[in-house]
């Protein structure tokens, strides 16, 4: 049996297990193919499951707190001045193409986020991902691959731009064609340079779980039955697995092990929690002046001397403690900071959903569930309703939960759960439950590469 050469990892953001392995693996013979040779199952994400830091957090093997990225913005400091973007400048630790870069091998990466602006690229190609300005920005390593690919696709897509929209036929077409070129331009690299490492990563299945969940879910609170979106997610899936089937036909798959995997699940949303409104109604959060009508959360609208503590908005919740020492006009003080933490995690923990129904959120201590935490952590990590609902973070709306986005349209949310496959014929066909941390591991272990001791993740091989 031949022994494994390269890796391949297909990275499709936000692919859903549920999907792929119970309801539609008949109707997707590639994915099938790989799973009847190899390992395939839930891939656990980390804690919140979301794209920024997950991707980092696979490919690193290293937690949200070690790496100091808690989501796409963070705090930059304790400082009342709001939150910073965490790009390839945030990330301190190596990931495994700078690791194999530093052994010699060669790596081709494609849309893998958090690699803009590009810094010390690794020996090979490397394309930015959707958290790039735009085409206009230098989004390839070596700067003149970006006009091979010009040549290769026209107009290279790192993103659809204003994906939250009504206007559903545009987004469904902008999501094919950008999942087109990706792959296209992902086959001419394949075939043109030479690889030990590729990674790409599609944004399209995360794209168009926000943008046409409700179409598809009956238990969504928006679907209408013959709607025309009905099976556009199916679709998609079919398309995207016969794209894959084409990029594997350009792999010698006799030496090759390759992955699928996502950085999370999704699921349907059922609304939004208004975590700033609800803070405010328990007296933790004072505005200089009442709210009228709903608008952003302001630092400078805070009066800071009677308030304890505020929210982020987004697809989980984090808190934020005032805490007398740390924060510029602390209220929260040190002695009382621990017992004060766990009277907010109880809360969060008791709310019910709108019908007055258990939510079952929870709410995370950092410490508590990161091998370190770096950088201006959220006093909580807070998961509204199992995921099923968001964290919203404007102020003045009608009541604490809602369900309109205050983002745009948007129908579904992440799940903790992503998907992988590892295929290739030396191993054996076995559903097993792994972690997304497990992926570096096992991809340098699979390349004859030691595997660092800090890696928070094991080899599955
Ligand atoms: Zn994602």
């Amino acid at each position: 049996m031949s022994r494994i050469e390269k890796v391949a990892i297909i990275g499709l953001d936000c692919a859903e297990p549920s999907l792929v392995f119970e309801k539609w693996l008949d109707d997707l013979p590639n994915l099938r193919r790989l799973t009847q040779a190899g390992l395939y199952g839930n891939l656990e994400s980390c804690i919140p499951p979301i794209t920024v830091p997950a991707w980092t957090c696979m490919a690193a093997s290293k937690d949200p707190g070690t790496l100091g990225i808690y989501g796409f913005r963070n705090r930059k400091d304790n400082t009342y001045e709001g939150l910073r973007i965490a790009t390839n400048l945030e990330v301190r630790e190596p990931r495994i193409w700078d690791i194999l870069g530093r052994a010699g091998k060669q790596s081709i990466t494609v849309g893998v986020p958090q690699t803009f602006p590009i810094v010390r690229p690794p020996p090979g190609c490397q394309i930015t991902s959707f958290l790039t300005p735009s085409v206009e920005s230098e989004y390839t390593s070596p700067p003149q691959l970006k006009r091979e690919i010009a040549e290769v696709v026209g107009e290279y897509m790192l993103d659809v731009k204003g994906f939250r929209t009504e206007n559903k036929q545009w987004l469904l077409d902008q999501i094919y064609e950008m999942t087109d070129k990706r792959f296209k331009v992902c086959r001419h690299l394949l075939t043109t340079k030479p690889w030990d490492l590729f990674w790409m990563v599609e944004m399209g299945p995360d794209r168009i779980h926000h943008g046409f969940w409700q179409f598809m879910d009956k238990a969504h609170h928006r679907y209408k039955p013959g709607n025309p979106f009905e099976n556009a997610i199916h679709d998609y899936y079919v398309y995207t697995d016969k794209l894959i089937g084409e990029l594997l036909e350009v792999m010698d798959v006799e030496t090759t092990a390759v992955w699928v995997v996502s950085d999370h699940g999704s699921k349907r949303m059922d609304g939004g929690f208004c975590f700033n409104d609800w803070l405010i109604r328990e007296g933790l959060l004072v505005m200089k002046e009442p709210v009228s009508g709903k608008r952003k959360f302001n630092f400078a609208d805070v009066d800071w001397s009677k308030t304890k503590v505020w929210g982020e908005g987004g697809y989980y919740g984090r808190c934020f403690i005032n805490r007398a020492g740390r924060e510029p006009r602390g209220t929260v003080p040190e002695r009382e900071y621990e017992s004060f933490r766990d009277e907010l995690v109880a809360k969060i923990e008791a709310l019910p959903d709108h019908e007055g129904q258990p939510m079952g959120s929870r709410a995370y201590k950092p410490e508590d569930i990161y091998d370190q935490v770096r950088n201006v952590a959220p006093d909580l990590v807070v998961i509204f309703g199992d995921l099923r609902w968001r964290s919203v973070g404007t102020v003045g709306n009608p009541d604490v939960y809602t369900f309109e986005n205050d983002t745009g349209p948007d129908d579904a949310n992440h799940a903790q759960q992503g998907m992988y496959i590892l295929s290739h014929a030396s191993l054996p066909t076995e559903r097993r439950d792994v972690s997304l941390y497990d992926v570096a591991p096992t991809t340098l272990k699979m390349m004859g590469h030691p595997v660092p001791d800090d890696m928070r993740g094991t080899a599955l091989v």
